[in-house]
């Protein structure tokens, strides 16, 4: 079987659709006009993923607020925030070039999503004439909601945590239900869980254990044929342009991220200084049976955050090292993120969004051309 290529979910919203986002918070526009923009712009991802070659076509989750935020809340700002939830949690990430983004804070029980990723699915099953995968959320990244010391008074940890589990599973059977055949889930918090930056609590509990039993509560729910199709990603984070947890050594977090009992993993690596050891780690650590599934690395093999496109050649040059390390029946190929995981992203290196969403339809072109000569060069 020829090498797999898979994205991660995101695209740049175009220009037109941050303004509308930022209009829909100033009042100007309401939720039903933003979504008509949505629609569009999501129109136009899939139309142009599907030119590309893309195996499974996503809307560029242009629909969400952002990858983390999208069953919580309409915006970033906060218009449409669920019940149960304030807007000044703990910070999710500062990124390297000194922005930050915030999480909600909850405020009582019960937790409950008020958007599910199906809803997108529909939508995007309806236009696409591919595959369709969709992105969801991890446990790990919304268990950040809940106030890191102490309890919520009439809502305990453990009772939040146990609701949350139910949401997540919900989120994803019903993005199968309603017709994606891959769903990924988001786990760029695992990297971050090591940071140790003092402006950041949470990053300084070593949280990364808890993070993967709490995600394998979730998994364990799914049968081995269910979880072929279950992946879970992995990145430094991709913001404006930048990143969280790249001064992380990965080696704490490849040591320990195959225990979670997914079908495949989508892994950051394009953008590492040095690869073949990222190769060599994923290859050591990535199991063969993940209770009753054989894991798939899909490396990372394309840069989201940088404008100069990668060449085939290059894509294929990387994938062929990959396979001196990983069996080549469990290599695949992704990129090294998502390429707007926020709906406000200006991609200040890029330009402007629009001209960063004609760089990706590029990159993601030259991923999958990469894949299919390293699978010529791999007789595969
Ligand atoms: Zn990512």
């Amino acid at each position: 079987m020829p090498i797999p290529t898979e994205l991660v979910g995101s695209l740049p919203r175009p220009m037109k659709l941050q303004e509308a986002y930022a209009a829909h918070d100033d009042g100007k526009i309401t939720f039903e006009q933003l979504q008509s923009e949505q629609d569009a712009a999501a129109k136009d991802s899939i139309e142009r993923l599907e030119q590309t070659g893309e195996t499974y076509v996503t809307d560029g989750e242009q629909r969400e607020s952002s990858f983390a935020t999208y069953p919580i809340t309409d915006t970033l700002a906060g218009t449409g925030l669920a019940d149960n939830l304030a807007g000044d949690g703990q910070f999710f990430a500062i990124f390297d070039d000194g922005h930050h983004r915030q999480l909600p804070r909850l405020t009582g029980g019960p937790f409950r999503y008020k958007t599910f990723a199906s809803e997108f699915v529909e939508k995007n099953k309806a236009i696409a004439s591919k595959p369709v995968k969709q992105a969801v959320i991890a446990p790990s990244m919304l268990m950040l909601l809940y106030p890191l010391e102490g309890e919520i008074e009439g809502y305990s940890r453990e009772q939040f945590l146990s609701d949350l589990c139910d949401e997540v599973e919900k989120d994803i059977r019903q993005a199968f239900a309603a017709g994606a055949v891959r769903v990924s889930v988001d786990f760029t918090e695992g990297r971050l869980a090591n940071k140790n930056d003092s402006r950041n609590p949470w990053t300084n509990k070593d949280m990364l254990q808890e993070f993967i039993d709490l995600n394998n509560r979730v998994l364990d729910r799914f049968s081995p044929e269910e979880r072929k199709n279950i992946g879970i990603h992995t990145c430094p984070g991709g913001d404006c342009d930048s990143v969280h947890s790249k001064d992380v050594p990965y080696e704490k977090l490849l040591t320990k991220m195959f225990q979670l009992n997914a079908g495949y993993f989508l892994i950051q690596c394009a953008s590492e200084d040095d690869k073949e050891n990222v190769y060599r780690l994923v290859g050591e650590n990535l199991r063969e049976d993940a209770n009753g599934v054989k894991q798939v690395a899909f490396m990372g093999v394309i840069n989201p955050l940088t404008p100069e496109v990668e060449t085939a050649e290059q894509v294929k040059n990387d994938l062929v090292l990959a396979a001196k390390y990983i069996p080549v029946e469990q290599l695949g190929a992704t990129d090294d993120c998502g390429f707007s995981p926020f709906s406000r992203d200006e991609k200040p290196k890029h330009g402007s969004p629009d001209f960063a969403r004609d760089v990706a339809m590029q990159k993601i072109a030259a991923r999958i051309e990469g894949a299919k000569l390293a699978s010529q060069e791999l007789g595969v």
